[in-house]
């Protein structure tokens, strides 16, 4: 009992800040790779203050006329949104025909992810809004799924791309009526056993998920 009130105590004497990255420590199980980079200045990579909110329809989405392969169920609900590296084996830019065609290799519909986010700032669409996802295994149901291209294990992502994370995010969680936090934003690494988003992105989530709660 006295360890717990201590341990109680100990965790609201924390900062906002620390008690928050304390929870996601707990959530995520940490690796120390992550941990090293939670603590490193932040020199190299920062995510943009949005400074406006626009809505999905006012984004400029690039679709492609795929094909699936089957029949798709409709997503009865959106709770959550998780964001994605492609984290291929060089950090590179991949096409949305490209990731379809590999998607469709694994055996799957097509393309898993709903959008996907080139280094350039392009959103293009994936798999339709409407259809359940191919994204975060057992976590499919009511989230959406965004991809951002590159390895973020391997390299931080540019500005623009990052800038149209935040932008798409806000829009979704606008459209659906999603309070923006630890529990409705993703990284795929919350969710299943991935490096996914990457190291070097993943830190910033906290960030991302500020950012777009200021705006909204
Ligand atoms: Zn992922």
């Amino acid at each position: 009992m006295t360890a717990k009130i201590l341990a109680a105590t100990a965790t609201f004497g924390l900062l906002p800040e620390s008690a928050e990255a304390a929870r996601k420590d707990k959530k995520n199980k940490k690796d120390k790779k992550s941990k090293k980079i939670l603590e490193e200045p932040k020199i190299e990579f920062e995510m943009p203050p949005l400074v406006d909110l626009k809505e999905l329809d006012e984004l400029n989405i690039n679709a492609f006329d795929l094909e699936f392969k089957e029949d798709m169920d409709v997503r009865e609900g959106t709770g959550a949104i998780v964001i994605h590296h492609a984290g291929l084996t060089k950090d590179m830019d991949i096409s949305v025909p490209a990731i379809h065609d590999m998607h469709l290799g694994n055996g799957w519909a097509g393309i898993g992810y709903h959008f996907v986010i080139h280094k350039d700032g392009t959103i293009e669409q994936g798999r339709p809004l409407k259809y359940v996802g191919a994204h975060a295994y057992k976590n499919n149901l009511y989230t959406v799924g965004i991809c951002m291209t590159g390895n973020y294990n391997m390299a931080y992502p540019p500005f623009e791309q990052t800038l149209a994370v935040e932008k798409l995010t806000a829009a979704l969680c606008k459209k659906y009526n999603i309070k923006p936090d630890e529990y409705t934003i993703f990284g795929h690494r919350d969710l299943n056993d991935t490096s996914c988003p990457g190291e070097k992105f993943y830190p910033y989530l906290p960030q991302l998920i500020k950012n777009v709660h200021e705006v909204l």
